[in-house]
Formats: structure tokens, C-alpha cells, sequence
């Protein structure tokens, strides 16, 4: 069977290693970090997730699907607090159906899991501490600087290493080298990286006294102000994450924001009802880092038979549909499709995964950041709410033949790109119907009058 070199054992690598592994392939797995059961967190980026259907059937591919929603908290619905002192939250459901729920999940909980289910095949290998310093595409050659060795283990001469296969599989993040590489020697390769102007900062409310959570368990919370916003999951151990999303810049901004004083003053006035809630809101807002926000579109993804690009390597989006992981899971399982259905010819199985991925990366990219919009903004409006309501009776009178986007997109595996073109025209005769209602309402009117 022919051997894959995967660079990156984040939640993507893992679960890649894993299914390549149950096929049978060798994979040797490098990363860069630690092994995050030593205590090293993956750190940097959202403690918790929401896991949805397309990451759950991904799961269940690689049969850890059951194991990793036990650890999982069900979200039914968003909680919108209002800014108004006194107010109390409003509960919005994400479906008609009260079962349908997106999963909070704990990051390193779920990356270990993937890398235990690709360790289970004595076929797959996986080695941290190995950081890729770039590919020799032609030769399917990665090059590794193993950090565990500058450490002092072995003999300095050692600390560069080659990594051979038949392909290397670029599992690398955002920020991947194995795409640089491919930026390097592709000629035409089409690269475009764009940031928001705005940053992120997490924030913890803790448990409350006998380990119960302060606020609604099963429920998405977001403060939306307009321009910005904060969010919390929930998390197994009563806490919650809470995760503030704001601009870099401006009269009101992180960078105008120095002093305790500032911090205090800010919170007060914007998520009055979350403050009591958060005793470590300073300590947390000084010590946390304030991470961007970037979204990276590449074409190609692979390289001949040798080099291809899986998760937010080949598509990273912003994190406002919950949907990054999420489809990087998918494309795993899609890799995996291709492969099968081209055994003899790993070029062709490329290309067909590319061409399957490339216009649903693209749109759930466009669909991330319009969801931004509606997070930070519209969820703070009776129209959304409104909205939301019709959604959700013309999905239970209509079933089967309507389905709202939110739903297509979180709870099934309909193509992101076909699940927006349906979307805009299902709008489309939602408010012709509107319309034409709203006309013969008019004309009967007159008719009486
Ligand atoms: C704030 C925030 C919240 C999010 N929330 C959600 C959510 O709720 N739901 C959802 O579905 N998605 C969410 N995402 C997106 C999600 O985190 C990513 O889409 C997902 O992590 C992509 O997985 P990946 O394996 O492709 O990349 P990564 O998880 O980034 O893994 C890449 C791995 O490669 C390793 N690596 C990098 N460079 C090298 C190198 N040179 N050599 C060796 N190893 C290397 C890294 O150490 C890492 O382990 C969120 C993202 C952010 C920033």
C-alpha cells in the first residue's frame, strides 16, 4: 500500500490518519506541538467547538462519533442577551425540531481522541515535536526540524530530518507550509488571504459554587452590539467560554482599551447581566491573547499524485457558522470517497476531491462571514426573530420541500455551495409570496371599502 507523509496533527491530521489507516495505507504523522496528552494544550485558538452533523458523520467514519458527543454539550438554541439592564434573555431555537442541537465540544479533548483513533492502526505513526520547514513537491519530501532533539535529547547533528512518501498531505492549518511550498513552485497558483478588522479574546465565566453552570446550559449565548459581540459555550465541568469578538481598531476597540479601569467600564456598560458572572474578567482580558481572524482561498489543492491540502490548509474561514472544523472533517471523508474510487491513479482522486471541495470551501466561506453579520447584529432584532419563526413553520408545513439555511448547513450534509443557491431561491418565492399577500390583502381592502 503506498505510504502518506501528513504534516499536522491537529483536529483535521488526526482524523485524515485515522481513515487513511483504516484503508490500510502507511502514514507516518508529523507535528509540530507536543502531544497534547502531556499536558500540552492546543493552544492559541477556541478552547470549545460546536460539533455539528457534517463532523459528527466524519466521527462516526472513523467509529468515535458516540464516545466524543458523551463528552459533548448539547446546544438547542441561541440565548440573545439584551443590552438593556433588566431584560431578560430570549431564547431563539435553531430548528423546529427540538431534538436538533449543534454539540459543544472541548478542542483538546477532541484532537486527542482523533489521534488515539489513528494510533489504534499499527500502520499509522505519529510524531510530535517534528515541525515542517517545507516540501520538495516532485519527490513528495517533506523537511522536518524534530524540536525534541534541540531540546538535548539526541546529538545536534540529528535535529533535521526528510519525511518520503508516495504523497505528503498537507494537514497544516492556516498559516500551512506545505501550501507555501506549494506557492512556490506552483506557477499560477492562486493564493488570496483576507482579515477581518476585527479580533478575539477568550474569557471564562467559571462554575458556579457546586459546580452547576451560571447560566442556561443548553443554549449558544451571544450578546450582540451591532459592530461587535460576545459569545459563550458551555463546557463539561460547568464553566463556560466566553469569547469576545471586537474590533482591533477605533475609538472603542481593543487598542484603546489599556487600563482595568477601561476594560471594567466597557463590560459594564456593554454585557452588564455577564459581569457579575466573570470574577476573572481582568486577569483574563490582560493575560489572554487577542487572536485575528483570516480567511485563505488557494486553488490548486494538490500537486500532481504528490502534495494535497486538507481543512483550514487548503480553505481556512472565519468562525461565525461554526462550520471550519466542521468541514475539514468533510473533507476528510471526501478525500477518503476519491481515493476509493480512484485506487489505481491517486492524480485523479486529487483532482476529484479538489473539484468536489473547492466551490463549497468557497461558499461556506462567503457564508461564515455574512454570519457574522447576523450574529453581532440582526439576532438583536424582532425581524430575525420573526424571520427565524417563519422559517420554522414553513419547514414544518412545507417538509421536505423547504428547508431553512441554517438547518441545511448544521444539520445535514447538503453541499454548502447547493445548500446556498437553494436558500436564495427558496427567499425568493417566500417574499414573492409576501408579496402577492400582501397585494390581494391590499385588493380585497379596496374591494370592501
Ligand atoms: C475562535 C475560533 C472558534 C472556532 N470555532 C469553531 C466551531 O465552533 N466549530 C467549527 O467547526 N470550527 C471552529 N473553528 C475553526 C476550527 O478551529 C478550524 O477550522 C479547525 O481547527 C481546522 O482544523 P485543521 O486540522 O485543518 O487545522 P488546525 O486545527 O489548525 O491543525 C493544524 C495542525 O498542524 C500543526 N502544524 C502547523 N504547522 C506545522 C508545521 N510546520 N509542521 C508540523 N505541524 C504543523 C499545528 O500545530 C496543528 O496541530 C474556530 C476557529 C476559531 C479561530
Amino acid at each position: 500500500m503506498a505510504k502518506f507523509v501528513l504534516i499536522g496533527s491537529g483536529l483535521a491530521g488526526g482524523l485524515l490518519a485515522a481513515n487513511l489507516g483504516r484503508r490500510g495505507y502507511e502514514v507516518d504523522l508529523y507535528e509540530r506541538r507536543a502531544d497534547p496528552r502531556e499536558g500540552n494544550l492546543v493552544g492559541g485558538r477556541s478552547i470549545n467547538l460546536a460539533l455539528s452533523t457534517r463532523g459528527i458523520h466524519a466521527l462516526e467514519q472513523i467509529g468515535v462519533a458516540d464516545n466524543v458527543l458523551k463528552q459533548a454539550i448539547p446546544m438547542r438554541g441561541r440565548m440573545i442577551h439584551p443590552a438593556k439592564t433588566g431584560q431578560a434573555p430570549i431564547f431563539v431555537p435553531y430548528d423546529v425540531d427540538p431534538n436538533k442541537h449543534i454539540n459543544s465540544i472541548g478542542r483538546a479533548a477532541l484532537n486527542t481522541t482523533v489521534i488515539e483513533a489513528a494510533q489504534r492502526y499499527s500502520n499509522v505513526r505519529v510524531f510530535f515535536n517534528h515541525k515542517c520547514t517545507g516540501v520538495d513537491l516532485d519527490s513528495a519530501t517533506a523537511q522536518l526540524v524534530n524540536s525534541s532533539v534541540a531540546a538535548g535529547v539526541s546529538p545536534a547533528s540529528d535535529q533535521t530530518i526528510s519525511a518520503s512518501g508516495e504523497a505528503v498531505i498537507g494537514v497544516d492549518g492556516a498559516f500551512s507550509v506545505v501550501r507555501q511550498s506549494m506557492q512556490l513552485k506552483i506557477k499560477d497558483f492562486q493564493y488570496d488571504e483576507s482579515y477581518l478588522a476585527h479580533g478575539y479574546k477568550e474569557l471564562t465565566i467559571p462554575p458556579g459554587p457546586s459546580g452547576s453552570w451560571q447560566m442556561e446550559k443548553t443554549a449558544l449565548h451571544i450578546w450582540p452590539r451591532k459592530s461587535f459581540m460576545m459569545i459563550a459555550l458551555p463546557n463539561p465541568d460547568g464553566s463556560f467560554t466566553c469569547t469576545l469578538f471586537w474590533e482591533f481598531e477605533g475609538p472603542r476597540s481593543f487598542a484603546t482599551t489599556k487600563t482595568d479601569d477601561d476594560v471594567r467600564h466597557f463590560f459594564e456598560e456593554e454585557f452588564p447581566d455577564a459581569v457579575p458572572l466573570m470574577p476573572n474578567l481582568l486577569d483574563d482580558f490582560r493575560n489572554n491573547p487577542t487572536g485575528s481572524l483570516v480567511t485563505i482561498r488557494c486553488a490548486p489543492w494538490f500537486y500532481r499524485d504528490k502534495v494535497c491540502l486538507v481543512g483550514d490548509a487548503a480553505h481556512a474561514v472565519v468562525p461565525f457558522y461554526g462550520q471550519g472544523m466542521n468541514a475539514a472533517f468533510e473533507d476528510c471523508v471526501v478525500l477518503d470517497e476519491c481515493l476509493q474510487e480512484f485506487p489505481q491513479d491517486r492524480k485523479r482522486g486529487f483532482a476529484k476531491y479538489f473539484q468536489r471541495r473547492k466551490p463549497n470551501a468557497d461558499a461556506l466561506a462567503d457564508l461564515a462571514l455574512e454570519n457574522f453579520i447576523e450574529m453581532r447584529d440582526k439576532t438583536a432584532s424582532k425581524a430575525f426573530r420573526a424571520k427565524k419563526k417563519l422559517d420554522h413553520f414553513l419547514e414544518a408545513t412545507l417538509s421536505g420541500i423547504y428547508l431553512p439555511l441554517y438547518t441545511m448547513v448544521t444539520f445535514t450534509r447538503v453541499p454548502y455551495a447547493q445548500a446556498r443557491r437553494r436558500a436564495k431561491v427558496q427567499d425568493m418565492f417566500v417574499y414573492a409570496g409576501l408579496i402577492a399577500i400582501a397585494a390581494i390583502l391590499i385588493g380585497l381592502l379596496r374591494w370592501l371599502v
